[in-house]
């Protein structure tokens, strides 16, 4: 297989290390994102699913352990680096969107080109291009709060795909959508992932939008439990061993 994108080695995360509420929210993790893959984490509310994504991408620092990206250690790269890593290879969606609702979509989708000191010509071009891919070129001048859910989130995500990231994060990305629109953002990521190669690393709390990726694993108590590759089978027979594992786990905490 190709050389991972992002690798974990003997992560942790001790959330106020050395203080008397320390917390290790992360234990041991040793991990790969390979290229192409579309990663699908599950698991209970509190497990470290969010923590996982926050320090294998560059958004929170491990406590111990070592984090690569593309085999340069994350520790040994300085913040200028780090941000022109970030900006270059990464987009970010979240289950609150984080659009900032003093700005109209169009000032959203804009910012990270803005700082990244593209003219007002450009930027408007690639702003048409992606927000007319996404089917929200008319909602372009409205704020958030005048937008659904749904229209928030094609927003969102015209916004983290706007510096053509090769590596999408995004947690719990349906959390405040309803079924059709879940379905929906499914189907771009999937397309993403397929045909223009991005690699997707996924939290969700649905079983069925945990069967679009490629390689599922199960998070519990800080500890990567399971971990399942799609492989050959169908969506529904991948489907079917998602509910599966969280039947078990939850059928473990029922036993006590
Ligand atoms: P999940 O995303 O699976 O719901 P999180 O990764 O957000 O879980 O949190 C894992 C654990 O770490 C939880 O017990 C949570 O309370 C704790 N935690 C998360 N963030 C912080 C923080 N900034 N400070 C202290 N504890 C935290
Ligand atoms: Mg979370």
């Amino acid at each position: 297989m190709n050389n991972p994108v992002l690798r974990a080695e003997h992560m942790k995360k001790i959330y106020n290390a050395g203080k008397e509420n320390a917390f290790e929210a992360l234990h041991d993790i040793n991990f790969s994102v390979y290229e192409g893959e579309f990663i699908g984490i599950m698991g209970p509310s509190g497990s470290g699913k969010s923590t996982f994504i926050n320090n294998i991408s560059t958004i929170d620092i491990p406590t111990e352990g070592s984090v690569y990206i593309h085999d340069k250690e994350v520790r040994s790269m300085s913040e200028d680096e780090i941000g022109v890593f970030r900006y270059e290879n990464l987009g970010f969606i979240f289950q609150y969107f984080n659009l900032l609702d003093t700005h109209t979509l169009y000032e959203n989708i804009a910012m990270p080109l803005s700082l990244a000191g593209r003219t007002d010509a450009q930027i408007h071009d690639r702003i048409q291009e992606i927000a007319g891919k996404m089917n929200i070129a008319g909602l372009l001048v409205k704020y958030p709060y005048e937008c659904s859910g749904g229209q928030r989130q094609r927003g969102a995500i015209c916004r983290a795909l706007i510096n053509d990231p090769k590596l999408i994060i995004a947690d719990e990305p349906t959390g405040n959508l309803d079924s059709r629109n879940s379905t929906e953002l499914m189907k771009i990521l999937q397309d993403l992932n397929q045909k223009e190669g991005v690699t997707i690393v996924m939290v969700t709390h649905d079983p069925l939008i945990a069967s679009y990726s490629t390689r599922f694993i199960y998070i519990h108590d800080g500890n990567i439990e399971t971990e399942i590759k799609r492989g050959g089978m169908t969506q529904e027979e991948y489907f079917r061993r998602i509910v599966d594992v969280n039947a078990d786990e939850s059928r473990e905490v029922l036993a006590g």
